[in-house]
């Protein structure tokens, strides 16, 4: 915590106490504060400063001898209360934008002790928690961190009994392996749990201005994985169907082969006039759109240099033109 103000020889009152307290309290001390603390249960670097008559105890009582009265989140990393036993929450961040995680997303952050996230999180948001930060960060072609070992880190880490959330960007369930991880803990015997998030399959075309329905052009949308290109042993999907199927189709995880899909949707059917568009850090500041017949998509992409993450909106929705919308 970092105060904005000139603390010298002004009385601070701390009122609860969590593992953070004695830092913030020293740090108070060698700014020249007098400091108190009134707390139920206090930590052992706490206790000790007490001890050393560094900081003094307070009440109720005595509250207004202090300048300032500091509320301190005793919720958060407490060792000495005792805290749920260990679990995970898997929870989803929303496309990267601070403002749009859910409620409970926040709460859980704010409350657990150790954060395993990766680098489509929300990452703002993790400066001034007070959990321990563990970045797992999955590079595309770059260092990768096998999710073998993610699985393994969230079971021994909540088998210390700590709250364990797992932040991810947009929803854990939609290609982000959360499915996986469930099965790793309950198989491991550990609780677990899901909050769910915006994914940016939905939210990347609607920060662009493209609905993935709408009345008289869209009656649905197709959410698929572009990571493997048609024809590929290791693809599931079927093109031609997707070519025929008159919903939006979505692509996530689909720069490096939009040229192959495109091409693949031209071949089964799909008019190469089709509206299409590619929606890069979603929600960002460095967000980039770029629209274009689906012919010219792939070219007009790696034109406007875009990178991942993105996603390929393609369907006459594309072609609407609602502008911009502001995320919060
Ligand atoms: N679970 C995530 C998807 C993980 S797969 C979700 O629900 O959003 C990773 C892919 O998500 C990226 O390759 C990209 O296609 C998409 N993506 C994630 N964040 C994005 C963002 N801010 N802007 C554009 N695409 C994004």
């Amino acid at each position: 915590m970092t105060l904005e103000l000139d603390v010298t020889g002004r009385r601070i009152l701390l009122r609860g106490c969590n593992d953070r307290t004695a830092a913030l309290a020293v740090n108070l001390l060698s700014q020249g504060a007098v400091v108190g603390v009134d707390a139920g249960q206090l930590t052992t670097a706490v206790a000790d400063l007490l001890a050393r008559g560094l900081i003094s105890q307070a009440e109720g009582a005595n509250y207004g001898e202090f300048d300032l009265i500091i509320g301190v989140d005793t919720r958060a990393t407490m060792n000495s209360v005792s805290r749920d036993v260990g679990k995970v929450t898997l929870v989803g961040g929303g496309p990267g934008n601070s403002g749009l995680i859910t409620l409970a997303g926040w709460d859980a952050l704010q409350r657990a002790d150790v954060i395993v996230f990766d680098r489509l999180a929300p990452l703002s948001l993790l400066q001034d928690l007070p959990a321990r930060l563990i970045d797992v960060g999955k590079m595309p072609h770059g260092q990768q961190t096998a999710q073998e070992a993610i699985n393994e880190l969230l079971v021994a880490e909540a088998g210390k009994g700590l709250r364990v959330v797992r932040l991810k960007g947009g929803d854990s369930f939609v290609f982000g392996r959360g499915s996986e991880e469930w099965q790793a803990c309950t198989d491991a015997g550990v609780a677990v749990e899901v909050i769910p998030g915006v994914s940016s399959a939905i939210a990347a075309p609607e920060l662009a201005g493209i609905p993935v329905t709408h009345r008289g052009l869209a009656q649905g949308f197709t959410v698929v994985s572009g990571h493997v290109p048609p024809g590929d042993p290791r693809c599931m999907l079927d093109w031609p169907a997707l070519a025929r199927a008159g919903t939006t189709l979505v692509v996530l995880m689909g720069v490096k082969n939009l040229g192959p899909i495109a091409a693949a949707l031209i071949e089964h059917g799909m008019a190469d006039t089709t509206p299409a568009a590619v929606v890069s850090d979603a929600g960002l500041l460095s967000q980039k759109i770029v629209k274009g017949p689906l012919a010219d998509i792939a070219g007009a992409a790696s034109l406007a240099g875009i990178n991942p993450p993105a996603v390929t909106i393609i369907g006459d929705v594309a072609g609407l033109d609602l502008g911009s919308v502001q995320a919060t």
